[in-house]
């Protein structure tokens, strides 16, 4: 079904009906006009009233038919706005959830609307990279005044049709109903009113007017410049906006919209938002686990310890409203953990994005322990504590020993063999890894580790925790740094190459920063700790003693400069400041290091910075991809950049390959592979790359 016809005396109903939220598809365009058509021709029909069924009026298009030739079969939402707007009987929108998008497009077109007051209201283009293409820009400024609209269509938000209707002198809602079970009757009997007053309104005859438009629009072109940076959809909103004020008449100001929707669908960076949305929902389907399988239930959570990882983690809970036990060795850590959530928190509070009093509920949620018998009715058991082997067995093993049946343990490793810390329970099916980012209250990103004993309910039981505190989660298959560490191993052991062969670490990192990462290797290392992947690199080279690094990043460590936790690393730090100041110290150090390697330095463009750093990861996660370590490219892009910082414009380094053309990323790394000084091995393009190429594919095409 997409919408339906039927007739309340005089008046007729045309109900949308396109689950889950009455995508604006072909089908449902096509019985939109048919009903029109029906009411038209029948005498007995005096208005007609256009409704949603289930959740929604209506979210707009249907993206079940982005990128298929539905979506632009005629026809469009275009010429069913046409049609209402000749409507030579009244139609009225009938509003009881949700309206956005087209859907909020196709009410404007309408003589009149009616709301229930819990509607959620957008115009979310912009977060695909686009604008409103169908009237929106031109007719929302005309009931909701420029400034409301313009804040609206350039951010995307929603906001609730009371909200809406408190705004003096609006004109998007004609009457406001309590809820939406009166909505219907209400409608049927506002219909029947203004049938029988007569006059058929239009929004696009009200005026578009502000009192001093050429400095508002200015001041929101600067706003949106600041805000916008690496995209181009926010300053082609302002544009439209300032055309529904500045036009002659409303069609010129339709015309302007309409070219730059279509601007904006071709560009790089709405297709990398789009890639990056569909994305996203497409990384929390597993293949052999349907979303029908069942799920454990998680009511209790227990963390194993509470620093760092810890803490924030302990906190996406609490924040979900669950019960959480933490439990460390020592008071004094445990008290540590406890102060430091506290802090956070008291920190949101003054900030007022939280209130006081979910301060204290959250808190009250929050069970401290230094006893495993306090983790025996946990269902849900995630150890973050540090990353050794021998630490995490004897967790693991007391975990077996008293946490009850059925319960997930799931471990926070960054690196390590997810099957190794499960052979150390009877309940390997039971064991999973939960790899959370750091901060792991604010990063979205979550890698979950699947075992080769993982059992199918304890997969799809995380990856629904993982939606409960609203982190994205993607699966990956057990190897040294799972997705996203075993690539940032490969960009690392470039950024390290580099310096060996004479950059500097603040032109690597300003290359990075000018490709829109929003810091480069360098800084982030500093800000991360430099003692964490020292560490790390420690336990590879006695693993893998064939891979070759530079030693700059150890000497650097060797002296303690760790980063800004140190005030020194790559770079200086003043006392109290972040700001990362060139080091002296670091350049003098890098120059005796080429000396003592015979390097003589060359200039290298940050064409070159850029690439190397970003095919070594291209090159590493198409071995992912061939290891099955993830299962699609997209998941890798969603890795990166929900994890790693990676410019949200470019969705992706797979998609950047995509886009840049395997030809000339295969051409590039062959060129790489001939650097004396880099590793020849490593730039051999990956066997799946070289497939690709030669079926005439791209990543994209194996999603
Ligand atoms: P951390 O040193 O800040 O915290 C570890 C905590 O575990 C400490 O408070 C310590 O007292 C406690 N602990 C140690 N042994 C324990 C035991 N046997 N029982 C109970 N508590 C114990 O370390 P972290 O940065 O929070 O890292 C923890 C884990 O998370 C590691 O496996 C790490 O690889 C992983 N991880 C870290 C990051 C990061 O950026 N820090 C990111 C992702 C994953």
């Amino acid at each position: 079904m997409s919408a339906h016809y039927a007739k309340d005396n005089d008046i007729a109903i045309i109900t949308m009906d396109n689950p889950p939220v009455n995508g604006l598809s072909y089908a449902t365009r096509l019985k939109l006009l048919e009903g029109l058509s029906l009411a038209l021709d029948d005498a007995e029909v005096k208005a007609i009233v256009i409704t949603g069924a289930g959740k929604a009026f209506s979210g707009g298009a249907d993206i079940k038919e982005f990128g298929t030739p539905w979506a632009s079969k005629e026809p469009h939402l275009l010429n069913v706005i046409a049609a209402i707007e000749q409507s030579s009987k009244p139609v009225i929108a009938a509003v009881h959830t949700v309206a956005m998008g087209g859907g909020l497009e196709l009410a404007l077109a309408c003589h009149f609307r009616i709301f229930s007051r819990a509607c959620d209201v957008a115009l979310p283009e912009v977060n695909l990279g686009l604008l409103p293409g169908a009237g929106g820009t031109q007719r929302l400024p005309r009931v909701l005044g420029a400034e409301v609209a313009l804040n609206m269509i350039v951010t995307g938000v929603s906001i609730k049709s009371q909200d809406l209707a408190q705004i003096p002198g609006q004109k998007l809602i004609d009457k406001l109903v309590d809820s939406a079970e009166e909505l219907k009757a209400q409608a049927l009997e506002f219909a029947r009113t203004k049938a029988q007053e007569g006059g058929l309104p239009l929004v696009r005859n009200l005026p578009c007017k502000h009192p001093n438009a050429d400095a508002y629009i200015q001041f929101a072109r600067n706003m949106v410049k600041g805000m916008a940076k690496n995209l181009p959809a926010p300053g082609k909103c302002v544009d439209c906006v300032a055309a529904a004020l500045k036009s002659r008449t409303f069609d010129e100001g339709m015309h302007i919209e309409r070219e730059n929707f279509v601007y904006l669908m071709s560009t790089p960076e709405s297709r990398a938002l789009r890639h990056l949305f569909f994305s996203q929902r497409a990384a929390s389907k597993i293949a052999d686990v349907p979303e029908s399988t069942p799920k454990r239930l998680v009511q209790q959570v227990a963390v194993v310890g509470a620093g760092t990882m810890g803490g924030g983690i302990a906190m996406n809970y609490l924040n979900a409203g669950v019960p959480v036990t933490i439990l460390e060795m020592q008071q004094e850590a445990l008290d540590r953990g406890l102060a430091t959530i506290q802090k956070n928190y008291v920190a949101q509070v003054k900030k007022g994005k939280l209130k006081e009093s979910d301060l204290q509920k959250r808190m009250q949620l929050l069970k401290p322990t230094l006893s495993y018998d306090d983790l025996q009715n946990a269902d849900l058991v995630i150890e973050a504590v540090f990353e050794e082997m021998d630490i995490k067995q004897k967790v693991f093993e007391k975990l077996d020993a008293v946490v009850k049946p059925g319960a997930i343990l799931a471990s926070n490793t960054s690196t390590l063999d997810v099957n190794k810390i499960a052979s150390f329970t009877k309940r390997p099916q039971d064991v999973v890894g939960m790899h959370f980012f750091s901060p792991a209250n604010v990063m979205k990103l979550l890698e979950v580790v699947r075992g080769s004993q993982t059992a199918k309910d304890v997969l799809s039981t995380v990856m629904a925790s993982a939606k409960q505190i609203k982190k994205t989660a993607v699966v990956a298959g057990v190897c040294d740094g799972f997705i996203g560490n075993r690539m940032i191993e490969q960009y690392s052991r470039q950024a390290g190459f580099l310096l060996d062969e004479g950059c500097t670490p603040s032109q690597v990192d300003k290359a990075l920063e000018r490709f829109g990462f929003a810091m480069g290797p360098f800084r982030m290392g500093d800000l991360a700790g430099n003692d964490i992947g020292w560490a790390i690199r420690k336990r590879r080279v006695q693993e893998r003693p064939f891979m070759r690094y530079s030693t700059t990043a150890d000497k650097l460590c060797e002296l303690g400069r760790f980063g800004q936790k140190t005030k020194a690393g790559w770079y200086d730090y003043m006392e109290g400041s972040r700001n990362a100041t060139p080091s002296q110290w670091v350049e003098d150090m890098l120059v005796q290091h080429r000396a003592q390697l015979g390097i003589k330095p060359r200039k290298i463009s940050d064409d070159e910075i850029v690439h190397r750093l970003l095919f070594a990861l291209v090159n590493e996660g198409a071995r992912i991809l061939e290891d099955k370590i993830a299962s699609k490219a997209s998941d890798i892009d969603v890795v990166y950049v929900t994890g790693y910082g990676f410019p949200i414009h470019r969705g992706g380094p797979m998609l950047y390959a995509d886009q840049y053309g395997l030809y000339n990323v295969v051409r590039a790394m062959q060129k790489f592979a001939k650097n004396p000084y880099d590793d020849a091995q490593f730039w051999q393009p990956a066997k799946l790359i070289l497939e690709l190429l030669d079926a005439g594919k791209n990543f994209n095409n194996i999603n």
